[in-house]
């Protein structure tokens, strides 16, 4: 976790290492309510600038799922920023847990837009989860 944010030439704080290991125990994406009760006491300023400075770093991306809380998750190691983001994973979201997982796939589709430039393509799943068949 420590390489991590290094790597990101992010300030190691033990309050963003915290963040860092909620996250890295998780097989699902978290949502911000969540984290705060993972965290127990925090300062909540502090935790949404944590999280901003994630997200514009590429350590975190965020998930939309319609009708439901944003959930984030942990970025691939080759994401650059909010904007360049390298994901090879699709977001599953089950109907019966409301869980969100980000899951590998062997090919992911690469689209072409005429006159367009992709950055990224985002695809979601809906579904029963493993833990919920
Ligand atoms: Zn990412
Ligand atoms: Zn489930
Ligand atoms: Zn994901």
């Amino acid at each position: 976790m420590e390489k991590l944010l290094r790597s990101k030439k992010i300030r190691i704080t033990d309050f963003r290492i915290s963040i860092l290991n909620i996250f890295n125990k998780q097989s699902t994406a978290l949502s911000i309510e969540e984290i705060e009760t993972e965290l127990g006491q925090f300062d909540r300023i502090t935790l949404y600038r944590t999280l901003k400075l994630f997200k514009e770093k590429g350590i975190l991306h965020e998930i939309a799922i319609a009708g439901s809380n944003v959930r984030l998750a942990l970025c691939e190691q080759n994401c650059e920023d909010l904007h360049h983001h390298h994901h090879n994973h699709i977001h599953f979201h089950c109907v019966l847990c409301s869980e969100v997982y980000c899951l590998d796939v062997e090919t992911y589709p690469e689209i072409g837009l005429a006159g367009f430039e992709v950055q990224q393509v985002e695809i979601q799943a809906t579904g029963i989860c493993k833990s919920c068949r």
